[in-house]
């Protein structure tokens, strides 16, 4: 009898073994990163190239990710009455006109909201700062009017300048776009309502009355696969991050001091990096004012969207 109960034992046991190794395959499909069975294969992956994980360039949303969070700068609330307590930094990334915006999303705007903030920014008499005064004003060094605004383009869209660019002159306003290095064509892409092309050159060249261009990275504008199940952006390998900073200068002729962070993910490294190559200021996507005082490699900025508009951000408390 004993002998019986062990062989049903072991029976038991085999078939458990059987189950948890069926229930550890189908996991380790659905979730390639996360189980032990694809770890080899993932860091294999990895070694092999991370070129591959290129794909999610562009891809993210980068408005999705302005999550609030309190500003740590010190706040000098010195300025007399009619001089700009705060700024905001409005950013934008990819403008069309709402029947070409097939994918809406926090980093897609409709054109017609577009307008309508540029409108109302010009009926309630805002001066659109360039980044040298955001700077100076950061610094405590000029004041600026108390109805002063920012306004910044992520990505290097072409629509930016289809769309975007005529309105901007119309109204007289300054804008500021931070390319990506690689994005920048030699030639002018044909412009289709619904694909995102990016700038050339020469439409660089025909807006600088109203775009200032500025370093988005030359090639960090991706999602990295750093460990196995974890992706950073790729800027935050400071070997490349710096290569990549001496290639955005050499190749697309930007040298301005002023960087918008990829997914607006920084760390100190980056930062350090930034200053020790000559740049003065880095724009987040953490929402929030700018003031007298802040750190100038921290700034926060305001995400616009069709349905947060314009009016609705300037006039949100300063917390
Ligand atoms: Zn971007």
């Amino acid at each position: 009898m004993p002998l019986r109960r062990i062989r049903n034992l072991i029976i038991i046991m085999l078939y458990i073994t059987i189950a948890f190794v069926i229930t550890f395959y189908i996991l380790s499909l659905k979730y390639p990163h996360a189980s032990a069975f694809s770890y080899e294969t993932c860091k294999a992956t990895y070694n092999m190239t991370d070129d591959l994980f290129k794909t999610l360039n562009g891809e993210v949303p980068e408005g999705a990710s302005n999550v609030a969070a309190a500003s740590e700068s010190v706040h000098l609330k010195t300025a007399p009455a009619g001089k700009a307590n705060h700024i905001a930094v409005l950013m934008y990334h990819y403008v069309v006109p709402e029947k070409y915006n097939i994918e809406p999303n926090n980093a897609r705007i409709n054109l017609e909201s577009f307008k309508e903030g540029m409108k109302y920014l010009h009926d309630e008499g805002y001066h659109t700062a360039t980044l040298q005064e955001l700077e100076q004003y950061v610094k405590g060094e000029i004041q600026l009017p108390e109805k002063t605004v920012v306004l910044t383009f992520d990505d290097g869209y072409q629509n930016n300048v289809v769309y975007a660019y005529p309105v901007l002159k119309q109204y007289g306003f300054k804008a500021n776009i931070f390319i990506v290095g690689t994005k920048l064509s030699d030639q002018k892409q044909k412009f289709v309502p619904t694909e995102k092309t990016t700038i050339s050159r020469q439409e660089m060249k025909a807006t600088s009355d109203v775009f200032a261009y500025h370093s988005h990275t030359y090639n960090l504008h991706y999602k990295r696969l750093v460990q196995c199940a974890e992706y950073y952006a790729a800027g935050k390998d400071s070997t490349r991050f710096v290569h990549d900073i001496e290639l955005m200068k050499a190749k697309t002729g930007i040298t301005t001091p002023y960087f918008a962070y990829p997914y607006g993910e920084y760390d100190p490294q980056m930062v350090y990096d930034l200053k020790r190559n000559g740049y003065r200021m880095a724009f987040t996507v953490r929402p929030g004012f700018v003031h007298p005082g802040d750190d100038p490699m921290y700034l926060p900025r305001m995400n616009v969207t069709s349905t947060t508009t314009v009016r609705h951000l300037l006039n949100l408390p300063d917390e």
